[in-house]
């Protein structure tokens, strides 16, 4: 059966004219970054530390140990701040974080920090073996489940306080979005085998395979350590809650193992979030001819905007203002969308279109549309639930009615960041060593 498009003229864009890459923490032109290191300020309250970055990052003074060319003490005070430092300046999106923060950026022109950051806390990462900095946990045993971004920065800096720790992981390897979701051609898997080798080399355990709640239960881990940290993200997909819907793939499984999925010629794929965009640039580049449906515009996506710059100049394309009605066999019925601005000024909805229903061939339907964590791995335990059914938490993220069980990442803020995970781990890790 045929395409049958919406009659919207506005509604579909075609690949990025640029076609170019502005992948995060990749250049246009080639920089020099000595070059750009002299241009920052140095603030004295610098924004981009303060209230650009969720681990307020000391960007500063590594400019400064930079421009001096003390490499090895500015990466030091990077990884002791945010042991995923060589991650998060290349995944973060450094608009909405440092680079956006920078002064300079009324001028239009703020400091690349994020790549000179990439150039420190990647060379420190490849050489770096972890120390124990202070013998005040020594004794104390701490389970981590969880070994993505959250679980690993508490894993090292815990390790670090002189704690014996544990990981535990559903996955075979260490990384959790980071391995198992990013995909490669944004994120090389070289900085999982980092971390992995790093905490292996220290003596860290890591129990891989290990699903709790199913191999382990909480009261199990609780009753045999001193302290648990559940760390485990948000991977339970949120649903269209349409007719057929089964018939569709979730995207985090396929973006788990994108050669387990034949998707055919034509693919579409639901959503407007980072993952949607992770899910289409895997797909085109499996030769499938893919779209990204979503039901209200361009401005309203909580994608990256690089991210849909990226999977235009990829070939991806889009369309807006399309809500899906029904999943068939072959395809998919969506209903056109339109903004719709109230009288009184308020506003602007997106309201679904009676009597627009058509029928768009696909192969494959891949649904991005949100994650939450899944609360069943509590088990039996007595956690205190709140009216969303989320676990209630002291600020220090102490899970209430648990004696010793604290929470960390996307587990406990819903899908994030991985900048955001590490500064939730801090938390979490600093209020947990003022009760052990
Ligand atoms: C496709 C995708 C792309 C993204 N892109 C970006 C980006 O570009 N930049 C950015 O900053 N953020 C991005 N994010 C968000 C970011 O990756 C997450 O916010 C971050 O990984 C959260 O870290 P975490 O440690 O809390 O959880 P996760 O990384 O999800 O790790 C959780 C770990 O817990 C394990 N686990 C889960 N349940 C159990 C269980 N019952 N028993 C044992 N182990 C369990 C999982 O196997 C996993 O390894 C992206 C997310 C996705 C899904």
């Amino acid at each position: 059966m045929a395409e049958s498009c919406s009659n919207r003229s506005d509604v579909v864009v075609s690949p990025s004219p640029e076609g170019k890459d502005l992948g995060r923490g990749q250049r246009r032109d080639p920089l020099d970054n000595a070059g750009e290191a002299q241009r920052c300020l140095l603030c004295k309250k610098p924004k981009c530390a303060l209230q650009g970055c969720p681990v307020h990052t000391p960007v500063p003074e590594c400019m400064l140990l930079y421009r001096q060319g003390r490499l090895e003490e500015a990466g030091r005070l990077l990884f002791r701040n945010n042991p995923l430092s060589a991650v998060t300046s290349l995944v973060c999106d450094w608009k909405q974080f440092c680079y956006g923060h920078c002064v300079l950026n009324v001028k239009q022109n703020p400091v690349r920090w994020y790549e000179i950051e990439q150039e420190i806390s990647g060379a420190y990462l490849s050489t770096h073996r972890l120390e124990r900095q202070s013998l005040e946990f020594t004794g104390d045993r701490i389970a981590i489940v969880g070994a993505g971004p959250a679980g690993i920065a508490a894993a090292v800096w815990l390790y670090e306080a002189g704690a014996e720790v544990v990981i535990y992981d559903s996955n075979p390897r260490m990384g959790g979005v980071l391995r198992y979701g990013i995909p490669a051609f944004r994120l090389d898997k070289k900085y999982c085998d980092a971390y992995e080798a790093m905490l292996a080399d220290a003596g860290v355990e890591f129990h891989g395979g290990v699903h709790l709640g199913k191999d382990i239960t909480l009261e199990e881990l609780s009753a045999s350590y001193d302290a648990v940290l559940l760390a485990a993200g948000a991977e339970k997909p949120a649903t269209l809650r349409i007719p057929g819907e089964e018939r569709a793939v979730q995207a985090l499984p396929f973006l788990k193992e994108p050669s387990a999925f034949k998707l055919g010629k034509k693919v579409i794929v639901i959503g407007g979030g980072n993952v949607a965009m992770d899910a289409c640039r895997t797909a085109v580049r499996q030769g499938a001819e893919t779209w990204v449906y979503y039901r209200k515009t361009f401005e309203n996506m909580p994608a990256n905007p690089i991210e849909v710059e990226e999977a235009k100049a990829d070939g991806v394309r889009f369309k807006v203002f399309q809500a899906p009605v029904e999943v068939k066999e072959g395809g998919v019925v969506f209903r056109d969308c339109e903004n719709v601005v109230p009288e009184d000024g308020g506003r602007v909805v997106t309201r679904i279109i009676d009597g627009t229903d058509h029928f768009v061939e696909c192969d494959t339907l891949l649904t991005a549309i949100s994650e939450k964590p899944d609360f069943k791995l509590f088990g039996d335990a007595p956690v205190v639930l709140n009216e969303w059914g989320w676990p209630v938490l002291s600020e220090g993220q102490k899970v209430e009615g648990l004696k010793n069980v604290w929470v960390a990442g996307d587990f406990c803020l819903g899908p994030k960041t991985v900048v955001e995970a590490v500064g939730s781990a801090r938390t979490a890790i600093d209020d947990m060593m003022k009760s052990l």
